[in-house]
């Protein structure tokens, strides 16, 4: 258990259950009836916008936190949408329109979702599912505690709800 009352700062693991929306209310995800989120604050490990509105708040904090596209998942980018070789794509399996696909490039594999197959290509969108959407994150703050030093130089958190806990 944390002391009552610490701060969400750099270098603090943050445990927190979410529900994401978009602007209109559609729920997109939750961690509802899931673990909850653990994060090391000040690394980047949560979209931007949803780390600046927990700084400064404490366990047991509800709060609503509308996120603009450019502080998430940034803006819908029309140059990422590529025609791809099947060839390049990783273990391609099934390809059908809305199937997420693993591309390879020369920055290694990423994600992208399928928008048309074709014989020996496809066109698939590269932008992150959520880019050019606004968010609004419905939280819970459920512990704020000092992150280990093992923690601070993996720039994540351990144990539930962490990395590779
Ligand atoms: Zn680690």
């Amino acid at each position: 258990m944390s002391e009552a009352g610490e701060e969400i700062s750099a270098n603090k693991v943050v445990t927190f259950h979410y529900r994401l929306t978009d602007a209109e209310g559609e729920l997109i995800e939750s961690s509802e009836g899931q673990e909850p989120v653990a994060y090391l604050h000040g690394r980047n490990n949560i979209v931007p916008g949803l780390e600046s509105g927990l700084r400064g708040r404490r366990a047991g904090d509800e709060l609503t936190i509308g996120v603009a596209p450019e502080d998430a998942y940034g803006p819908r980018s029309a140059s990422a949408v590529q025609r791809v070789p099947i060839k390049h794509l990783v273990r391609p399996g099934k390809l059908e329109a809305g199937r997420v696909v693993a591309v390879n490039t020369t920055e290694g594999p990423r994600r992208g979702t399928v928008l048309k197959v074709g014989r020996f290509n496809v066109d698939v969108d590269m932008n992150h599912p959520l880019a050019g959407r606004s968010l609004v994150f419905e939280v819970k703050v459920l512990d704020v505690r000092d992150a280990t030093p093992e923690e601070i130089a993996h720039g994540h958190a351990h144990g539930p709800g962490g990395a590779h806990d």
